[in-house]
């Protein structure tokens, strides 16, 4: 049952087709049990160690960036666009010359919407020297330019734990163009296997070197290939009902739709509306959604904020499992007031998958409701 090698078997028939649906064309793909854990063999296979400065966007899931602060990076946080929680290149180039001897850069594209600046950002990495590590855990088949996210990092990784756009229970793919850093990954991740044939002599059978072993189950990998088969669907389903219910309340005075680039495509990992105060007499937000909730609409805030509102980012506290640096930055609640705006302005509705013809009355019973629910309000 196990696929010794992460590249042979079903493990390099998933690689394959997901390269093939989402249009990549990376050298060099690997299977993993988590993405978590690809992005931990990603860091460490760009070097990132004790005391590495770690450019990181400090808005995402937090997975993007604590891999880097268990191998004891020096995390610094960047600050984010506020219409769309994506990474800036200004930003980028502003941090990366503060601070010259950055290590690695990592970024997520936030809830499926892709940095419109990747191309920038990802040239700029690039004629620095610093690796990026692109996190596409939100983004399947999202693309920019009509390239395909995940053709942009030094490493990108994918999660396909189940609530992400191909669900396989666990499990991740990590992909790189750099047969070093591949081999390197390998070594971190699956004991130092080659892409296929046996071992080699600097494998840990001879060597003892690597030892994590965080392959993906072959389960898992056939999951996610039937998965597979049903993205483009999923996608193309998410794009209709996400613009119908766009289009249902595009007069509802208190929320905007931050449009995308006419070239970019969003995978609508998420959806979510920007709340706009003046629409709504200044409420508060939380009243606006406690009121919308009451009135039967699914909807949620950010509960989540920015790293900097998370405990490890704001104190020197000691991790049962890692080995901190002692002399990472700290943060505030508020230090990266774009982020914070983000989520503050954030009002998170369902997004819908299926079919729009069985979906589109619920779309449409959504937004009566809204419509209905600000007038009741007093
Ligand atoms: C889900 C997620 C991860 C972690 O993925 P796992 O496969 O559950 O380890 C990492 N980054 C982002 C942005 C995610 O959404």
């Amino acid at each position: 049952m196990s696929v010794i090698d992460p590249n042979q078997g079903v493990s390099e028939e998933l690689l394959d087709e997901f390269q093939r649906r989402l249009g990549l064309q990376r050298s060099y793909g690997l299977t993993v049990n988590s993405a978590t854990n690809g992005l931990h063999a990603a860091y460490r296979a760009v070097g990132v160690g004790p005391g590495s400065q770690v450019a990181a966007i400090g808005y995402t899931f937090h997975a993007t960036v604590t891999p880097a602060l268990d191998l004891g990076a020096h995390p610094i946080l960047m600050d984010v666009d506020s219409l769309t929680g994506n990474l800036r290149y200004e930003e980028v180039l502003r941090t990366l010359n503060a601070h010259p001897d950055v290590q690695a850069i990592g970024l997520n594209h936030n809830w499926g919407v892709p940095c419109a600046d990747i191309e920038r950002i990802a040239e700029l990495a690039r004629s620095r020297g610093v690796p990026l590590i692109e996190d596409c855990s939100h983004a399947h088949g999202a693309s920019v330019d009509g390239l395909s996210v995940g053709q942009f990092g030094t490493v990108s990784v994918f999660s396909l734990q189940s609530k992400k756009l191909v669900p396989a229970g666990e499990g991740g793919l990590c992909f790189t163009d750099d047969p070093v850093l591949h081999a390197a990954m390998l070594t971190v991740g699956h004991y130092g296997f080659k892409r296929s044939g046996p071992p080699d002599d600097e494998s840990l059978q001879q060597t003892g070197i690597g030892g994590l072993q965080n392959r993906m189950h072959p389960l898992a990998a056939v999951l996610a290939v039937s998965q597979l088969r049903r993205l483009g669907q999923v996608l193309r389903n998410r794009e209709q009902n996400a613009a119908r219910l766009r289009g249902a309340l595009h007069d509802v005075p208190y929320l905007t739709f931050p449009e995308l680039p006419a070239t970019n495509r969003a995978s609508h990992y998420a959806f979510r509306a920007r709340y706009e105060p003046k629409g709504a007499d200044g409420d508060p937000l939380v009243d606006v959604v406690a009121a919308l909730r009451r009135a039967g609409v699914p909807v949620e805030l950010d509960r989540g904020g920015p790293l900097t509102s998370k405990t490890i980012f704001q104190e020197q506290v000691d991790s049962p499992i890692s080995r901190l640096d002692p002399t990472r930055p700290l943060y505030k609640d508020h230090d990266l007031p774009n982020a914070h705006e983000f989520c503050r302005r954030s009002v998170i509705f369902p997004v819908f998958s299926r079919d729009p013809t069985v979906v589109r009355d619920v779309i449409d019973v959504i937004a009566e409701r809204i419509h209905i629910s600000r007038k009741a309000v007093p």
